[in-house]
């Protein structure tokens, strides 16, 4: 695992963190690898300095532009329903978002594509991810619902933002064998997990109940 900086603020001491990674488990995450990467990741380097005192806190928060990084519990949920059936060497998120998942994914993972619709949050993202040293990652601005053909198949995505449906996009650029794993639905929304089986057809699992942000299109510059 990478040295990851663990300076700033005050709320970053052992404790506080280690608070977050007993609430975790508490709620049912058992995956050491994805406790242990969560327990190492200064979560509070991807909030604003207003907010960075929240950081710990197992709950989604602002992050401008009407957007939220996702609660802890659900970053940790949805890296363990991706990597439950082993390593994974080429992922693709869809939502970058404050890259907080991002970062997470990319310790876990052999290469990371991400993608994010809103540039400025991307800028964010990005310089938080070379401060971190994190340098398997490769950002696009771009709409995800496209997925990102060029870079696939992938053997895991990931999606942080909501669409009313599993787009057919991301299901052809599975790879056979591979994950994803995508809230799905309008006000009421179904984590849910679906796989390429090798005779190219497809298994949906649901998760869990979830409260995502929509997966929209367009570009916003
Ligand atoms: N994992 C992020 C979640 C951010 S919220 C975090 O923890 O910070 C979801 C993100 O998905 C937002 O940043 C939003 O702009 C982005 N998004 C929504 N629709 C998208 C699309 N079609 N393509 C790419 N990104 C999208």
């Amino acid at each position: 695992m990478v040295d990851l900086d663990l300076q700033g603020i005050g709320m970053t001491s052992r404790r506080t963190r280690e608070r977050l990674i007993s609430r975790l488990k508490e709620k049912g995450i058992s995956d050491q690898r994805v406790l242990d990467v969560l327990l190492a990741t200064p979560r509070h380097l991807f909030l604003d300095e207003a907010l960075a005192h929240r950081a710990y806190e197992d709950t989604s928060l602002p992050i401008g532009f009407n957007q939220t990084i996702s609660q802890p519990y659900t970053v940790a949920r949805m890296t363990e329903a991706l990597l439950a059936d082993g390593p994974l060497k080429n992922v693709l998120e869809v939502g970058t978002g404050s890259g907080y998942q991002t970062a997470v994914l990319a310790q876990l993972v052999d290469q990371l594509c991400s993608v994010e619709r809103i540039r400025p949050l991307q800028d964010k993202a990005r310089s938080r991810l070379q401060r971190l040293k994190l340098y398997n990652v490769t950002l696009r601005h771009s709409d995800g619902g496209m997925g990102w053909p060029e870079k696939g198949p992938f053997d895991g995505i990931l999606v942080t933002a909501a669409p009313a449906e599993v787009p057919s996009e991301l299901l052809a650029q599975l790879a056979p064998g591979g994950r994803l794993v995508i809230p799905v639905g309008g006000d009421l929304q179904q984590l849910k997990r679906v796989t390429r089986l090798e005779n190219g057809s497809y298994t949906t699992e649901v998760l869990e109940g979830v409260k995502f942000v929509p997966l929209l299109s367009g570009l916003v510059r």
